[in-house]
């Protein structure tokens, strides 16, 4: 009895103790925020800085904006990470029949170049794309890779209980003291939803942020590489899954196939998919580290 009180009491005085040390910084193109609940905030603020130091080693491999790194290098040197991350990316090109596909950046640049002028290329521009020769992009799967490093560097540290998030790429360790989960909002397309997570990754994607307008139509930054256009039909995916790289990739795929409930089972995976006919939650009973807290209603 004695023994159940005082371990109570200690482990409220230690989550009273408890500080968040936060930092945000631009990382691969975006904002990454770091954060940790700690009661050592000096030996945290360290941590934090190497984990940083991390998101830039993993850009120096893995960009396809750097003209010198890894990637873009001939022949690149092939470090392990970069073998994973392609590891995992063929892997789900093969299973989407190439609605993902991380070799499709000729035409993923051919529509960043329209995104940025505001014109949409022609059919004859985006079929010499689609058959030019193959250029990696690994931004559809990148950040929740690195996500998941960071992370995994804080927990080395001893660090557990924090979160990475790169933009839409999240991923949190054990949950804040006294907490179920880390909670967090996400907004595939128009839904939202209030996730309350520990110990997982969530990422989303969709046309949210980056689509462009012309000629009335509205193009998404996602591409579906097997004809070359980008995607025209709204729609806005959020996944859950225990690794950053699983999250990731799989919400740019799913945006481009919809709603593949045999993809999400083979990765341990949850997903909110959203279109404008409906908002669909899949096998979140399945994933015991997350769980939708609120459902709120469309904005
Ligand atoms: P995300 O925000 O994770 O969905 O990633 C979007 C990025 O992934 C785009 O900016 C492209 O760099 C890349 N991408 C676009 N379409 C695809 C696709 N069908 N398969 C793989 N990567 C893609
Ligand atoms: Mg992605």
């Amino acid at each position: 009895m004695w023994k159940r009180i005082s371990s109570a009491l200690l482990f409220a005085t230690s989550a009273a103790l408890a500080e968040r040390v936060e930092l945000t910084r631009p990382v691969m193109g975006t904002l990454a925020r770091i954060t940790v609940e700690t009661n050592d905030p000096p030996r945290a603020g360290l941590a934090i800085e190497q984990a940083f130091a991390r998101l830039a080693d993993l850009n120096a491999k893995l960009s396809d904006y750097d003209p010198l790194s890894e990637l873009n290098r001939n022949p690149p040197r092939k470090s392990r990470d970069l073998q994973h991350v392609l590891h995992h990316a063929a892997e789900l090109r093969r299973l989407t029949g190439g609605a993902f596909n991380h070799e499709a950046g000729t035409v993923i640049r051919l529509w960043r170049d329209a995104r940025q002028r505001g014109v949409a290329p022609t059919p004859a521009q985006i079929e010499a794309a689609r058959t030019a020769e193959r250029k990696v992009d690994l931004g559809g799967i990148a950040k929740g890779y690195a996500a998941g490093e960071a992370l995994a560097l804080l927990r080395r540290h001893g660090f557990r209980r924090a979160m990475v998030a790169i933009a839409g790429d999240i991923c949190v360790g054990d949950p804040p003291a006294g907490r179920p989960g880390w909670r967090i909002e996400v907004a595939p397309g128009s839904a939202r939803r209030l996730l309350e997570l520990h110990q997982s990754c969530v990422s989303t994607s969709g046309d949210a942020e980056q689509a462009f307008e012309a000629n009335g139509r509205r193009y998404s930054h996602i591409i579906d590489p097997r004809t070359g256009h980008a995607l025209t039909h709204p729609i806005g995916v959020t996944v859950v899954a225990r690794q950053g790289i699983i999250a990731d990739a799989l919400a740019t795929a799913l945006s481009v196939t919809g709603l593949r409930e045999d993809l999400l089972r083979r990765y341990h995976a949850a997903a909110i998919v959203w279109t404008p006919e409906s908002t669909r939650e899949s096998l979140f009973e399945l994933f015991e580290r997350a769980r939708p807290i609120r459902a709120e209603q469309p904005r």
